[in-house]
């Protein structure tokens, strides 16, 4: 029973006369209602292993499409096109195509774990849509979303000083995402922290921004740890079958860096 939401039925696919009369029997209008059949050709049979190949898909083959899920999902309740329950299903399935119909918002999941904590066969669904969104990344259907570029702006500070200096963060960010420092709620939120904030707090943010402080002796820790992540981008393209540089180029070149203030 792959379809439990009567919207889920696209409304192209459904066909219906305004007249119509058959044996004698007027059926026309919603009497005459026909759902068009549907032909899927472009199975990919790696799909739920290339999501279960990265951090929070893992699981993803336990779901027994209970939609406890969906039912729970915060998003879902304001927009019933964000079904967590249906793309599980289209993943374990293989349905590539189906769920790229819906690449744009797969990426709006606001991490609140309801999902998970009503899961009863621990899919871990938050898991699974941010290994999704992840994916359609990594395989060029969307570009950059601006969660992953501050992902990557965040951690690439913590892994070369061993600190977290938050205004080169969010300068970072947004010098990357094409943002102006000069936004009027930026400016606000600093005129507030100025007003309200300990002046030795203050003081020290300051310091922190002009000499970016770094943990003594972080050398080998961020050597062991860029390690480590290069150990396992290197896994996760593999999963995905994307080893090639050259392939990467391509489509790192097809799928731009996409605004954040859009
Ligand atoms: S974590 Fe994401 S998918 Fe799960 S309930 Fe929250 S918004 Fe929905
Ligand atoms: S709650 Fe868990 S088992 Fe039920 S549909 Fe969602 S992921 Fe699958």
């Amino acid at each position: 029973m792959p379809i439990h939401e009567k919207h889920l039925i696209r409304p192209e696919n459904i066909k219906s006369h305004d007249k119509l009369v058959m044996d004698g029997i007027d059926i026309s209008g919603h009497w005459s209602t026909f759902i068009e059949t549907r032909v899927v050709k472009d199975y990919n049979e790696s799909l739920q292993d290339e999501i279960a190949a990265l951090p929070g898909g893992e699981y993803v083959h336990r779901c027994w499409q209970c939609g406890s899920c969906t039912n729970a999902c915060t998003v879902n309740a304001i927009n019933p096109d964000f079904n967590p329950r249906y793309w599980i299903y289209l993943i374990r399935m293989g349905m590539e195509s189906e769920l790229l119909r819906d690449k744009d918002i797969i990426w709006q999941c606001v991490s609140c774990n309801k999902c998970t904590y009503v899961c009863p066969r621990e899919v871990a669904p938050e898991g699974v849509m941010k290994a999704t969104a992840h994916w359609l990344e990594l395989k060029g259907h969307t570009p950059q979303s601006p969660s992953t570029i501050f992902d990557d702006v965040f951690s690439t500070q913590v892994i070369e000083t061993g600190k977290i200096e938050d205004s080169l963060v969010v300068r970072n960010f947004f010098q990357r995402t094409g943002q102006s420092l000069t936004q009027d709620w930026l400016i606000e939120m600093v005129k507030r922290m100025v007003a309200h904030l300990p002046v030795k707090m203050l003081m020290a943010l300051g310091i922190a921004t002009v000499l970016r402080p770094r943990t003594k002796n972080w050398g080998g820790a961020r050597d062991a740890i860029k390690e480590y992540v290069a150990e396992q981008d290197a896994h996760h393209r593999k999963a995905l079958g994307l080893e090639s540089l050259v392939e990467m180029a391509k489509l790192e070149a097809a799928a731009p860096f996409k605004q954040a203030a859009e």
